[in-house]
């Protein structure tokens, strides 16, 4: 039977490729060290295990939920809200979902017809354009290089802007950068948003991990205007090393948050029970943990940085925030006689036994990404035997 056009055209998810044949390898025996998925080593805490398992026990989590989440959930959202963003919100304007990735789905699903744009601001998450091709939209790429710190002018979407823009995308941390727009540059771009009526689709899920004297500065708390105009999108994977509980969530206008839940109720049902009264646990209990984590993920950002210098050719920026490293590795290829980013990559894998993700799987062709994701020990192990690889071919 022939496959949907749709089908056809929908290109796998490259950090999971790139992270499934690094596994593939592990499984033959083979000694890989894989930098490629955005997903903490951590084992989640044992505050929201033991929630889970009490749930579990007692028989709650044993029944479909209301789509949109527990009311328990829904309540947490908003008041998590509160401490960390400063705004209010009400719980009817909570949608909990299967991950954050789910929530990302359904606000195009949700608010794109056919050729609709959005706006991406470039190096992105691989899954935004993937995700806005199912909803029949169409992705408009703006792209940001390192010399202007991976951060979009207004200039540039204002050169981008087309009467069918309905949306534009802002993720501060950045996957793959680690860049954090300042409050001012957000400011600037919901003043945009406002006066053209672009949704500003804010993916704040990397917001609680920044490092240094970096601050992440929530879009919707900069003006009341700025926050009817936006759709949060956050979860508890990678704040709170829930990666495979699957709960994300998104917050903001009612109309789209109904239309979202009316496309999941016909989709999903609800989020799986035991993982959205984790969440709970998550969201309002104790955050010592998350704070560890956060340390954590910073100093080895910091060593790593080092490190990554010293490789030939690697132009490296200090990401402020989320955990990936997205060096230009351009001198590096060049150094080493590669023309595609992508032989370097196979390479890496195939001989230095170092899995790590291409840079075009996130419209970057100069670049590499490496998730500091992973125990130290592995860092060190990686990044020394990259050296070694690129040493030995210049
Ligand atoms: N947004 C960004 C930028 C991400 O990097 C990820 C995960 O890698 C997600 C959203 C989705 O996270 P989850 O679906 O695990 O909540």
């Amino acid at each position: 039977m022939n496959l949907s056009t749709r089908a056809q055209n929908i290109e796998p998810s490259a950090t999971l490729k790139a992270s499934t044949k690094a596994k593939q390898l592990q499984a033959q025996g083979k000694d890989i060290l894989s930098l490629t998925v955005g997903e903490p080593d951590f084992a989640t805490p044992e505050t929201i295990q033991n929630a889970a398992i009490e749930v579990i026990k007692n028989g709650k989590a044993s029944y479909y939920t209301a789509t949109a989440g527990i009311p328990e959930l829904r309540q947490a959202i908003v008041e998590y809200l509160e401490k960390f963003y400063h705004v209010t919100y009400t719980p009817s304007q909570t949608i909990v979902t299967d991950g954050a990735k789910y929530a990302l789905y359904l606000v195009f699903q949700a608010i794109l017809d056919e050729g609709d744009e959005v706006i991406i601001p470039t190096p992105y998450w691989v899954s935004y354009s993937e995700q806005i091709k199912l909803a029949q939209g169409r992705s408009v790429f703006v792209e940001t290089t390192s010399a202007q710190n991976f951060q979009v002018m207004v200039e540039q979407l204002e050169a981008a802007r087309t009467p069918r823009t309905k949306a534009i995308l802002l993720n501060s941390p950045s996957n793959p950068t680690g860049m954090i727009y300042s409050k001012l540059q957000l400011k600037e771009i919901g003043e945009w948003a406002v006066a053209h009526d672009i949704l500003i689709i804010a993916d704040d899920i990397y917001g609680r991990l920044v490092y240094g004297e970096e601050t992440f500065t929530p879009i919707v708390s900069l003006s009341e205007k700025i926050k009817e105009q936006t759709i949060i999108i956050n979860g508890v994977s990678k704040t709170y090393a829930m990666t495979g509980w699957r709960i994300g969530f998104a917050v903001g206008n009612q109309t789209i948050i109904n239309a979202m839940i009316d496309i999941a109720s016909q989709a999903t049902s609800n989020p799986t029970a035991v993982s959205q009264y984790a969440a709970v646990e998550a969201l309002v209990g104790d955050q010592t943990k998350v704070e560890e984590m956060r340390q954590a993920f910073e100093i080895r950002r910091n060593t790593m940085f080092e490190a990554l210098q010293e490789i030939p050719g690697f132009d490296v920026l200090l990401p402020a925030g989320a955990f990936y490293f997205f060096p230009n590795v351009q001198q590096t290829l060049e150094l080493c006689g590669y023309t595609d980013v992508d032989d370097f990559v196979d390479d890496l894998l195939y001989e230095a036994n170092v899995a790590v993700v291409t840079g075009k799987a996130f419209g970057a062709a100069q670049h590499i990404r490496l998730s500091y994701a992973a125990d130290q020990q592995t860092l060190d192990e990686a990044v020394a035997r990259i050296k070694k690889f690129v040493e030995k071919k210049q």
